[in-house]
């Protein structure tokens, strides 16, 4: 994995996807100042549903937890705080994705779904996609149950141990994702900030509870790039 993510304004932004020209982009934190209502979303419900973003009508409430568009201008977000905020682009077919991957999400493999479902309706690459998981509850701060570790062992032997506690870690289950998907390691991009250990910065289920906000994560494609090509 590689990339530098750095903060600009109220956002984190990754590098690799920063580098980008045609994309536009942020990961939101306590103070995020992303512009809702400007931003596509869905009614998150920790599944595998992946859906494009142009099917959604105005005032509609759709269930999901991955959103997908090759529309330049049309951002598509997620709301997280705990689970991973994980963006997509593919600047060779022109795709964004913005996906939401909680323990269930990723464990069912939202990551997968919403690759496949870019390949089949625009034509993206596995190669040519650029993904940046941003900051969600790391393995550090993931204590399970066996009921959840027991999702998790069929991944990898290294997703959990199991000395005295059991540690998920899910930033290397939907980074395994995505490899095994055939996005390249050096396209993956992941933040390392732990929302549990940095509630100064981001808000977490875990430690906040009813109390703990959304974050807003968003990418888009700048509506000039596609302009002569
Ligand atoms: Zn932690």
């Amino acid at each position: 994995m590689s990339g530098e993510f750095f903060f600009a304004g109220s956002e984190l932004r990754a590098g690799l996807l920063a580098a980008h020209p045609g994309i536009a982009h942020g990961f939101g934190t306590r103070d995020g100042a992303s512009p809702e209502g400007t931003l596509t979303t869905v009614k998150q419900i920790h599944s595998t549903r992946v859906v494009d973003a142009a099917t959604i009508l105005r005032q509609e409430v759709i269930e999901g937890d991955a959103l997908v568009t090759n529309r330049p201008g049309l951002a598509v977000a997620v709301k997280t705080a705990d689970c991973f905020p994980i963006l997509l682009a593919d600047p060779v077919a022109h795709v964004v994705a913005a996906i939401h991957a909680g323990w269930r999400g990723t464990a069912a493999g939202i990551v997968t779904s919403t690759i496949e479902r870019i390949r089949e309706l625009y034509g993206s690459e596995p190669r040519d996609i650029l993904a940046a998981i941003g900051p969600g509850i790391e393995a550090c701060c993931f204590e399970v149950g066996p009921e959840v570790a027991r999702e998790f062992a069929h991944w990898d032997r290294r997703l959990y141990c199991t000395t005295t506690k059991e540690m998920v870690d899910l930033a290397a289950a939907n980074a395994h994702q995505l490899a095994d998907s055939g996005v390249p390691r050096n396209n993956i991009a992941h933040a390392g900030l732990c929302t549990a250990d940095r509630t100064d910065l981001f808000f977490s289920f875990r430690k906040e509870r009813d109390r703990a906000g959304r974050m807003v994560s968003w990418i888009a494609l700048r509506p000039d790039t596609t302009t002569g090509q």
